[in-house]
């Protein structure tokens, strides 16, 4: 297939890792806003754009059932497609404002390394899928009239329940997931990363997981697929780890609605990641987003990430218990 030979010439070119490294910048030292205001949001991708003097550019893949335009941020021009998606649930923020860094990061600035990677990758970002239920502080979209069988009567639909392959994007009720449904198979990645929160757990050791991560669950993902979603997987829990993460396994369900399960069926390497909400840690958390968007790809860009042995992905330990109160 198409995506084999590119990762195939990829990885003929000379070893990139060393070069490329995790160089994380000169966001390093800042205190980053972990909610920024849908106003804000447009602020900051219209400004990368302008600093990155087009390397980031910047478009609506549509509007929310309020108006409001969801953007796609994409950086680079390579063969290799790799699409993050964050914030589906208005109420889980942090992977916002880490890719909003990532695009800085990887678009402002013309160093060897970032040209590196621009060449070799194209990364599309849908920024915060959900601005509605963001304005909302909830975790469905916006829409009153809403009973659905995935959301809640009055409020909306709960967006990361309707990516179904089996349903058209102009059937879909939920208007957010239909238009990222549209902008996956426009783009037709080779990865695709999308990122959640979850409460707070503890794993077997009894240390506090920081976050969780799975690969599609439900059957009838092609194999090369599947492999390729858990080396993504382990690439990230690996960087996440080594910056001071506890990663687990997300024990996620196989419906096939869901992002994950349905753009693995879709011939994405399909990958959750699921943050932890633990108090007073949002700016650790909103960077352990950010190592593993870099992680990815980079490891995707030096041809790493396909020398890692799915296999793998199976000995990152499970999620623990709840932690309540
Ligand atoms: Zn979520």
């Amino acid at each position: 297939m198409a995506r084999t030979t590119r990762f195939a010439v990829l990885s003929l070119l000379p070893a990139l890792a060393a070069v490329v490294g995790l160089v994380l910048p000169a966001s390093a030292a800042r205190d980053i806003d972990p909610r920024p205001s849908n106003a804000e949001l447009t602020r900051q991708l219209f400004d990368l754009q302008l600093r990155s003097r087009g390397a980031v550019r910047v478009s609506p893949i549509g509007e929310s059932n309020r108006g409001r335009p969801v953007w796609s941020a994409r950086v680079g021009h390579g063969p290799l497609r790799v699409l993050y998606v964050t914030q589906q649930h208005g109420d889980e923020p942090l992977s916002t404002p880490a890719a909003v860094e990532f695009l800085r990061d990887v678009g402002v600035g013309n160093t060897p390394e970032q040209r590196e990677l621009r060449e070799r990758l194209t990364v599309d970002v849908v920024v915060r899928a959900n601005p509605d239920g963001h304005e909302q502080n909830w975790r469905y979209n916006y829409d009153p009239e809403a009973n659905p069988e995935y959301g809640e009567a009055g409020k909306g639909y709960d967006i990361n329940r309707y990516h179904d392959p089996a349903l058209a994007p102009e059937d879909n009720p939920a208007t957010e997931a239909g238009l990222i449904q549209r902008h996956h198979a426009d783009f037709r990645p080779e990865i695709t990363v999308d990122y959640h929160m979850q409460g707070r757990y503890v794993g077997e050791d009894g240390r506090e997981i920081t976050a969780s991560l799975m690969w599609p669950t439900i059957s009838g993902v092609a194999q090369e697929d599947l492999d390729l979603a858990k080396q993504t997987a382990v690439a990230a829990q690996r960087a996440m780890d080594e910056g001071g993460a506890n990663v687990s396994q997300y024990p996620g369900g196989d419906y096939q609605g869901i992002a994950r399960n349905a753009y693995g069926l879709r011939g994405s390497g399909s990958v959750l990641v699921e943050l932890s909400d633990i108090p007073g840690q949002e700016q650790f958390q909103i960077r352990s987003a950010l190592t593993a968007m870099h992680a990815i790809a980079r490891t995707a860009a030096d041809g790493s990430l396909q020398e890692i042995d799915p296999a793998e992905a199976e000995a990152i330990p499970p999620r623990g218990e709840p932690i309540t109160g």
